[in-house]
């Protein structure tokens, strides 16, 4: 919120592509999708001038995402190109970590700030079976090499769910006392088409807070900085903080600060609204940059203050 109480958008995912090497259970059919085609993907120079075009309305925070960020050839040319920018003060990368060991340091170099890597088990064999095929071992020598990168507070994401990995609640929140990686507990969202979602329940985030509770004295930690979703607390004895993202059982719409921009150049007021304001088409014939601002304006002033009921496109196309 500004001084004023108005609610601040200021912060824009980018999926860079809807393709993942991944097949996440929770997020995609073990077929994978059908893949945009590649001349509907949005080039690099496109992404930037509409990055360039919200930077006036107050987006000064980037989030490459995806599918998976990390397959989409080129991602560092994006970064540099996304790095020189100015009025782009962040530029984060949320991935699933299976190519992190190889991309990290020249991430760093590239310009990204910050890190989160998704990860849904510290048990190698149910990890595999979450993301149909991923190897532990490998994503986490690529988190230990983020943090040798030089990357500060890397943030682990933990999507929880009923029955799934629930029972690994305990061990996630411990892992805060071993290492400076901040894991970040999320509610499991009913996203995508009804026979993927109705197939998983989310845990509310209270409970897992109680659970964790058992482990020591869980204090609350004053807000971020940048103001995110997250809910952050310290468990007694960590060095790293817990956050909790529950947009299942708390809804944090009227002080949502993002915006979405999908790798086939529709913008996203809210990841539960399947309305969107399609501006390849008006990139790809020529408009000026003000048609492009109108744009992205129009997507701002679009964004709800309450939740939309459903949205039934998959997770992996809209960015996360
Ligand atoms: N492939 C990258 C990764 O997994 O980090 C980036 C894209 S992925 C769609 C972004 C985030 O969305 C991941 O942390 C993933 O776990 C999360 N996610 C996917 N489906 C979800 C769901 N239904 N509810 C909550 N989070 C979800
Ligand atoms: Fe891929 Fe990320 Fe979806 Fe898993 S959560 S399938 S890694 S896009």
């Amino acid at each position: 919120m500004d001084q004023n109480g108005k609610r601040v958008i200021n912060y824009l995912r980018i999926s860079v592509t809807d393709f993942c090497n991944y097949r996440c259970t929770y997020c995609m059919p073990p077929g994978g999708i059908q893949w945009l085609p590649r001349t509907d993907i949005l080039s690099f120079e496109e992404i930037c001038s509409i990055v360039n075009a919200a930077i006036p309305l107050g987006v000064d925070r980037i989030r490459l995402t995806g599918g998976e960020p990390l397959m989409r050839h080129g991602i560092m040319d994006l970064v540099k190109m996304l790095a020189r920018l100015p009025g782009i003060d962040d530029i984060a990368l949320t991935t699933n970590g299976s190519r992190l060991e190889e991309f990290a340091t020249v991430l760093r170099e590239s310009g990204v700030n910050r890190i989160n890597v998704s990860l849904d088990s510290l048990r190698p064999g149910r990890y595999c079976e979450i993301t149909r095929g991923g190897n532990f071992d490998k994503v986490w020598r690529g988190i230990e090499a983020a943090h040798s990168a030089g990357f500060g507070i890397i943030k682990l994401n933990v999507v929880v769910i009923k029955g799934i990995n629930d029972d690994e609640i305990e061990d996630f929140a411990a892992l805060t006392r071993k290492y400076p990686f901040e894991v970040r507990f999320i509610e499991y969202m009913p996203v995508g088409p009804t026979e993927l979602s109705n197939r998983f329940t989310h845990v509310s985030a209270e409970e897992m807070r109680n659970r964790i509770s058992a482990l020591g004295q869980l204090d609350k930690l004053s807000d971020d900085s940048h103001g995110g979703p997250a809910e952050r607390y310290k468990l007694q004895g960590a060095g790293a903080a817990l956050g909790f993202i529950s947009a299942m059982s708390h809804r944090f719409c009227s002080s949502c600060n993002r915006l979405r921009l999908t790798a086939d150049g529709r913008l996203l007021s809210c990841l539960f609204s399947g309305q969107s304001i399609e501006v390849k088409s008006l990139l790809r014939s020529g408009a000026p940059p003000e048609k492009i601002a109108e744009a992205v304006r129009l997507a701002i002033e679009s964004k709800p203050m309450v939740r939309p009921e459903r949205c039934s496109s998959f997770m992996s196309s809209i960015g996360g």
